[in-house]
């Protein structure tokens, strides 16, 4: 047979052509950011299938996400000029661990029709197995359990395979409880997540025969965001490449960014040792961003510790700086946002038009897309939510929007339905079918059907007094509506935390309980922009009709984390603040671990933008109605001055307290604040890098100013307001002002929510 053609070849440079000719043997890609390791392996599938060395279901492929997968099978078969049927084994671990565990239920005691348990669903069955264990859930949480549970399947510990130093974990019950689980599962013929890979990796290793046939089938193997595997996956594919070791792997240590779920970036140290005599192939050439941009992720990143480190190179010299700007609070840095992806669009910036599709906003934390989502509501810029729900449709909110609804309006039994029992009032399906058709039979509403049935003792025991409290509850704050001394926020606080829904994250274990309870936190911020909880739900309403995708150019929103393998021509960096970017929990850990891969997530973030780069941050942050000062974040320290530009803020900051000048102190001199810049961590990185030291502890930081005191504004100031704009104050009343605004007119708002323009 002829050679095929293969134009797809001199698309690439020496060093990737010589990693996707290198078929045979083990092959690993180690390069930094941007260098087109994603494309060297989807030109590596095309070499594969078109040199004939494999079909296309012989060659198993592994993503970090779907969509990774989605958008590679799309590329190869545009390169190959031919659509490819079908590549079944191109996915994610767990969707190819699936099929695998399908194939050979009965292995590991299951039937082929398992079904996978949500989390809901694995908690639920962890509480059973508690509770016949006689242990006291609230002392000993189910998601804790769940948590264990799921970190000892990562590392591919199956019950027997427990070390023996982890027999203190929960309680000294964890492995016991973990062998009960397992055995409950396989009695429900049911698998959760970690399992899928946990019983392909012990069928493998306890049945040759079945090993050897896929090691034989999966002629080549490829692994895209290597850094990022956990143990399991790790041994699964040592196993599956044993044979013929045609595994090739491809990864940037710096962009490692999982660690917290798992992940090991020592499996690409590990990589040749275990394949000795691997071909390693290093990409040195950036093809994603420009010179500005790439110069500003290498400075981040150079104050890592222990990398394998990487020079990178670009041809597209020029370009624009790496954009800076501070702002006055959160709110102002979306509107700031929101205007300037607008004027990109119109390409009044000087520099070409972009389409909406072109620019996305990379958030440390979810609840940050809040004001973004708001904003871009009011303004009428399309946008859409990657990897994850947007911020009104996430569980937490939903609940605290049903109890809101609730207040507001008595008859919404949807939303009473939702709450009843969450949390839980001992209100099970017994007790809510029977509040169900006492309504029914009354012709009234559920709340009125739960009075009614209060009131003839249909109901009896714990779950009585829990339900008698709701209702009453639902009563006293629906009078408080509308009443002039408690303000719609308050009294949303007050619902949050009477109906002990706050209370039920606050004492939940899991690692997604704080980013809940920032969430609510958030929701509360949300009602500062409304008048009162009603207008609000009608916001959120319209929010949640903008849904259908119209198909027409948006502006992505999404995480750091689900931007991995992405790139966009304009990226917004906004948030960076320390105690959000790094977290606060990196901070306050001790040793560099968590700070580290903080800045190796900041290296991920910049490395997305190919064109436009923009990092900001805020001056304050609103909490519960309150301002919290922030300190930019360490990582602004570090980008290279001569490669960034500082934009002066709009007009309200030139004055006073100047965002400008306050991020101008921030490059030259670090401002230090005792709290954070007392951790260990951080002293001996400074020590190490032999930075500036560290003086002048800033006393703004983490104190409350508070906005509450009237006292400081006398008739006649001029005042900003959030949603009004400006206006000049007419008559003060109580912790009420009469504002005459020059846009919105007269109007009376509550003194916490203006500031005083000369701030
Ligand atoms: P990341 O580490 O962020 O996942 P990566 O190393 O996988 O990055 P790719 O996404 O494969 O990088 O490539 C980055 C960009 O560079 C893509 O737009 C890709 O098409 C382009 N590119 C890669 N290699 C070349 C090349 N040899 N010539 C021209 N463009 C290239
Ligand atoms: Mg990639």
């Amino acid at each position: 047979m002829a050679a095929r053609p293969t134009p797809y070849l001199d698309d690439l440079n020496p060093a990737q052509r010589e990693a996707v000719e290198a078929l045979d043997g083990p092959v690993l890609m180690l390069a930094g950011a941007g260098t087109g390791k994603t494309k060297a392996l989807t030109s590596r599938i095309v070499h594969l299938l078109n040199t004939g060395r494999a079909r296309p279901n012989e060659i198993l492929s592994v993503t970090f996400t779907n969509k990774a997968a989605k958008e590679m099978k799309t590329r190869v078969g545009k390169m190959l000029g031919q659509s490819i049927e079908g590549m079944p084994w191109l996915g994610t671990f767990h969707a190819i661990c699936v099929k695998l565990l399908r194939r050979h239920a009965e292995l590991v005691d299951l039937k082929s029709n398992f079904t996978i348990l949500d989390t809901d669903d694995q908690i639920r069955l962890l509480k059973q197995l508690i509770n016949a264990n006689n242990i006291d859930e609230k002392r000993w949480p189910a998601r804790q359990l769940a948590g264990i549970i799921d970190h000892w399947k990562n590392r591919a510990w199956t019950p027997e395979k427990v070390p023996s130093a982890e027999a203190s974990a929960y309680n000294n019950r964890g492995t016991e409880l973990y062998d009960q689980y397992q055995a409950r599962l396989r009695e429900l013929n049911a698998v959760d997540f970690g399992d899928l890979l946990l019983h392909v990796v012990t069928i493998f290793q306890t049945h040759e025969d079945v090993l050897a046939q896929y090691q034989r089938w999966f002629k080549y193997i490829l692994v895209d965001e290597y850094q990022d595997t956990n143990v399991a996956q790790y041994l699964w594919l040592r196993l599956l490449a044993g044979g013929h070791k045609n595994i090739c792997c491809v990864g940037d240590d710096d962009q490692s960014i999982y660690g917290w779920r798992g992940a090991e970036v020592g499996n690409i140290l590990r990589f040749e040792k275990d394949f000795p005599g691997a071909k390693v192939v290093r990409l040195e050439q950036n093809y994603r961003s420009t010179e500005h941009i790439l110069a500003a992720a290498g400075g981040v990143i150079r104050g890592n510790e222990g990398r394998l480190g990487k020079e990178l190179w670009t041809e597209a010299t020029g370009g624009e700086k790496v954009r800076l700007i501070g702002h006055w609070d959160g709110e102002e840095e979306a509107r700031w946002i929101g205007e300037e992806i607008e004027a990109m669009q119109g390409g009044t910036r000087g520099m070409r038009a972009f389409s909406a599709d072109d620019m996305a906003i990379l958030v440390r934390a979810s609840h940050q897309m809040r004001a973004f989502e708001d904003r871009f509501l009011t303004i009428g810029l399309p946008y859409r939510v990657i990897g994850g729900p947007r911020f009104y449709e996430r569980m937490e909110i939903r609940d605290a929007m049903a109890y809101f609804r609730l207040v507001v309006s008595p008859a919404d039994d949807l939303a009473f339905e939702r709450i009843v029992n969450t949390p839980k009032r001992g209100l099970g399906d017994k007790a809510q079918q029977k509040i169900q058709m006492t309504a029914r039979a009354n012709g009234v509403n559920l709340i009125e059907g739960a009075r009614i049935l209060l009131t003839e003792g249909g109901i009896t025991g714990k779950g009585a007094g829990q339900l008698r409290a709701l209702v009453e509850n639902l009563d006293r704050w629906g009078k408080m509506t509308g009443h002039a001394d408690v303000s719609h926020i308050e009294l949303a606080e007050m619902v949050l935390d009477e109906s002990g829904y706050t209370a039920m994250w606050q004492n939940d274990k899991t690692p997604e309980a704080p980013g809940r309870l920032e969430n609510l936190k958030e929701l509360v911020k949300a009602l500062e922009n409304f008048d009162n909880l009603q207008g609000f739900l009608e916001h959120v309403s319209l929010i949640m009709d903008n849904e259908t995708d119209d198909g027409g150019a948006k502006v992505s929103i999404m995480t750091l984390h689900a931007a991995k393998g992405l790139e966009f021509p304009v990226v917004f960096l906004p948030g960076w603040e320390d105690g959000l970017f790094p977290s606060q929990r990196s901070m306050d850990e001790s040793g560099l671990k968590g700070l580290e891969e903080e800045r190796r997530l900041a290296y991920v973030g910049i490395t997305r933008a190919e064109e436009v780069c923009t990092i900001s941050f805020a001056g304050n942050r609103r909490v519960f109605g309150q301002w919290q000062s922030q300190l930019p974040s360490r990582f602004i320290d570090e980008l290279p001055e001569e490669h960034v530009e500082v934009l002066t803020p709009p007009g309200l900051y030139g004055g006073g307290f100047g965002a400008a000048a306050q991020v101008e102190s921030t490059i030259h001199q670090r401002a230090a604040d005792a709290n954070v810049y007392n951790s260990p961590g951080w002293k001996r990185m400074q020590a190490r890098a032999g930075q500036r030291p560290v003086s002048q502890p800033r006393e703004a930081r983490n104190q409350v100013i508070d906005l509450d005191a009237v006292s400081r504004y006398t008739v006649g100031d001029r005042v900003f307001h959030q949603k009004f704009g400006y206006g000049a104050i007419t008559a003060i009343e109580g912790d009420k002002l009469d504002v005459d605004f020059e846009k919105a007119g007269p109007k009376k708002v509550v003194a916490k929510f203006v500031m005083s323009s000369e701030d």
